[in-house]
């Protein structure tokens, strides 16, 4: 059984990695708690699930009894509930604060005393009691912990200010917190919030609104203007224009019109569409889209992981450290600065908590890959984006990627007694069953040109082979249509033609029979895209094409790629990425097709044209560029640069503050204050430094 739920006042990334682990020991029990969409999904195969789920939730409670399980779906109210607990503790609090300024002015010690300890229970309280709980459970050296052994000491050494102000910023510091991450979280779910919960589906005349999950491929379903486009499907009915850009970031319309493929996420602008159902709620690329992104901050970068690795010694060391502060120097002195020495240790307390390093790497990761989306670009994991950063070498594909994989027929050149309709008919029969982009441009043009469909009947024998072309047996005789190579394997010798553009040859009954020259277009941006690689820094650019060398080279040189293969089959495809990984760089591969699968399965980062490209490419890549611009792959790499250097940035600076303000501490420089600040301040500087990713 599988189980989603939505945690309510986790706070503290460390503690969500620490209570996944807890709840992992169960038997039966496999949970993943993702700390930035707070969602635990969880997964049990034990006989009686409930009574497992009874028990997850109690070891929930028992891990920490302020966090609160709710249903996935009720996420709305429990949002209100939380910003109501909220404002009721920013209240709490500033009483709290005119309490102890008021308190301090007073004369009589005892009063004051017993005044300032009411108000620090105030405070505190909540810190107080989540401390004892953990205690009690075994759980210590966590937060609230740690806060309460350092205000508590505080205020055994007479510094009742300090230890009322160390939990006042530090609740203090928790909101702000809370208030940005929380609209990180926000902004990432409203670029997630693109779908469309119902379809229009049309039943004769009538129309009913229903669920998507209700919805069967071949249905006819209603888009209205300003209604999204629920599911995948094709136009039966109508003429609008669409907004893609929850798609492809971009806000510039798409016409279209009846035969036009629509993908579900687009706003129909104008007027009322039919559409017939081709894909399934699951499986319609919103849906898909959601799926990714949720997902994606769910596989970890290394920084990430090193960073909580980096935690589980920090804290451990830097209370050895306290300890050590406060009984050996002393040792000296004969105990007579035991006071002085004991104030510093509880200081590093304060900054031993270990949360500020954890919370903002995953957040700036989670960030960044919201901007990606927002831009068009999918990445599949945070340690994609890492990766993203540092490739220096790009390997693009040729058709469908450099160029639109729009084929034209250019020319029909017959031999002997064959006409050219009959090369363009047994060339169509060929392609009939072929995902190539080839095979599609010429059944495209071979139904507008003849008006007629495909028998299949007449089709034996098919075989297709990747990078080299078709054979198969076609209206009882033997086909072979594809490059030189397959015709050379085949002992067909063919004239090398020298035309520009791409050669189909065709062999009826072993017989050369003649050739078809079709021709593609260079997409729009693709000299843009190489030189904008160049422009930061990649210089290692290549084309890797099945086509032959004159196709090849014309490309290359109209786009400005010094260095080209071609002929490649897929596997050669894969060696040429391979051997640049082994020669130590980081290879991104960009393509679409189902030949290209392997290449963006063994390169460093795989890049797919996921508006075009067929499934299985976008399933093996790790990267998915909806818009089909080849040009995206320079912006994401920058994109992830960016996010990574604010990852650098937020884990050296909270380090470097970290370890500073232990310095200063450990010599008696600074006081609580400064802890507090490298403890809640610094966490927080992070978590606003993240969200900068989300910036253009
Ligand atoms: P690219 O690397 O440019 O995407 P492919 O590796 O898919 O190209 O194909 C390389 C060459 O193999 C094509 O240029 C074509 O000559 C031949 N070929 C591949 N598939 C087919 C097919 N279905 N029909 C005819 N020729 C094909
Ligand atoms: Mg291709």
């Amino acid at each position: 059984m599988d189980y989603k739920f939505k945690l309510l006042k986790i706070h503290c990334a460390g503690c969500a990695l620490a209570l996944e682990q807890d709840l992992n020991t169960i038997e039966g029990v496999c949970a993943e708690i993702n700390f930035v969409t707070k969602i635990l999904k969880l997964t049990i195969t034990t006989e009686n699930p409930a009574e497992t789920l009874t028990e997850v939730k109690t070891a929930i409670s028992d891990f920490d009894h302020s966090i609160e399980i709710a249903e996935y779906q009720d996420e709305q109210d429990l949002e209100l509930k939380e910003k109501r607990e909220r404002n009721i503790n920013i209240v709490r609090l500033v009483v709290a604060f005119a309490i102890m300024i008021g308190t301090y002015f007073i004369p009589l010690l005892w009063l004051k005393i017993v005044l300032f300890a009411l108000d620090y229970i105030l405070v505190a309280y909540k810190v107080l009691i989540s401390a004892g709980r953990n205690i009690i459970h075994g759980k210590f050296f966590d937060e609230n912990f740690l806060m309460t052994i350092a205000s508590i000491g505080a205020f055994v050494i007479s510094e009742f200010v300090e230890a009322i102000s160390v939990m006042l910023l530090f609740e203090v510091g928790t909101i702000l917190e809370d208030v940005a991450v929380g609209r990180s979280r926000k902004a990432i779910k409203n670029l997630l919030e693109i779908k469309q919960p119902y379809a229009n589906l049309v039943v004769g005349e009538e129309e009913q609104k229903v669920a998507l999950s209700e919805i069967v491929v071949g249905n006819i379903i209603r888009v209205k203007p300003g209604e999204k486009i629920p599911l995948d499907g094709e136009i039966t009915e109508g003429t609008s224009y669409l907004d893609m850009s929850v798609l492809t970031g971009e806000t510039k319309e798409k016409i279209v019109q009846v035969g036009d493929k629509v993908l579900s996420g687009s706003i129909n602008g104008a007027s009322v569409l039919l559409v017939r159902v081709e894909k399934t709620e699951g499986e319609s690329t919103i849906s898909r889209v959601v799926e990714m992104v949720e997902k994606a901050t769910e596989s970890k970068a290394k920084s990430e992981k090193f960073i909580s690795k980096f935690s589980k010694y920090y804290t451990p060391i830097v209370i050895v450290l306290a300890v050590i502060i406060a009984f050996v120097p002393p040792i000296f002195s004969g105990y007579s600065n035991f006071v002085d020495f004991a104030y510093r240790a509880l200081c590093f307390l304060v900054v031993s908590c270990p949360c500020a390093l954890v919370i903002s790497v995953p957040l700036t990761y989670f960030a960044g890959i919201g901007s990606f989306a927002r831009c068009g670009i999918m990445v599949k994991g945070a340690n994609f984006v890492e990766a993203l950063s540092k490739v220096n070498s790009v390997v693009f594909d040729k058709t469908g990627t450099l160029t639109e994989g729009n084929f034209e027929i250019t020319e029909i050149v017959c031999f002997g007694d064959h006409t050219e309709e009959e090369i363009l008919e047994t060339v169509a029969y060929a392609e009939s069953y072929s995902n190539h982009r080839i095979a599609k441009s010429i059944l495209k043009t071979y139904k507008e040109k003849t008006q007629k469909e495909i028998n299949s009947a007449w089709i034996t024998d098919y075989t297709e082979f990747a990078g080299k072309g078709i054979k198969a047996n076609i209206f009882m005789q033997d086909v072979l249509v594809g490059n030189a190579k397959l015709f050379a394997e085949n002992e067909i010798s063919v004239y090398t033609t020298n035309k520009s553009g791409t050669v189909l040859y065709v062999a009826i009954g072993g017989n050369y029979s003649g050739y078809v020259v079709i021709d593609d277009v260079i997409k729009k941006d693709s000299a843009r895209a190489v030189a904008d690689l160049k422009a930061i820094g990649i210089s290692d650019v290549v084309l890797c094409t099945g086509d032959e060398e004159n196709v090849a080279r014309a490309i290359a040189e109209k786009v400005g790629i010094k260095n080209s293969y071609c002929s490649m089959l897929p596997e050669d495809k894969v060696n040429v990425v391979t051997k640049r990984v082994q020669d130590g760089k980081t290879v991104a591969f960009v393509g679409d097709g189902i030949n290209d699968a392997p290449s963006l399965a063994s390169a460093n980062v795989g890049i797919a044209m996921g508006g075009l490209g067929s499934d299985i490419a976008v399933e093996a890549s790790d990267v998915i560029i909806m818009t089909d611009e080849p040009s995206k792959v320079a912006k994401a790499v920058k994109k992830a640069k960016k996010t990574h250097r604010i990852v650098l940035q937020n884990i050296i600076g909270t380090i470097g503050i970290k370890v500073l303000i232990l310095g200063l501490i450990a010599f008696g420089v600074s006081g609580m204050w400064l802890a507090v600040f490298a403890d809640v301040g610094v966490n927080l500087i992070a978590v606003i430094n993240s969200l900068r990713t989300m910036l253009k």
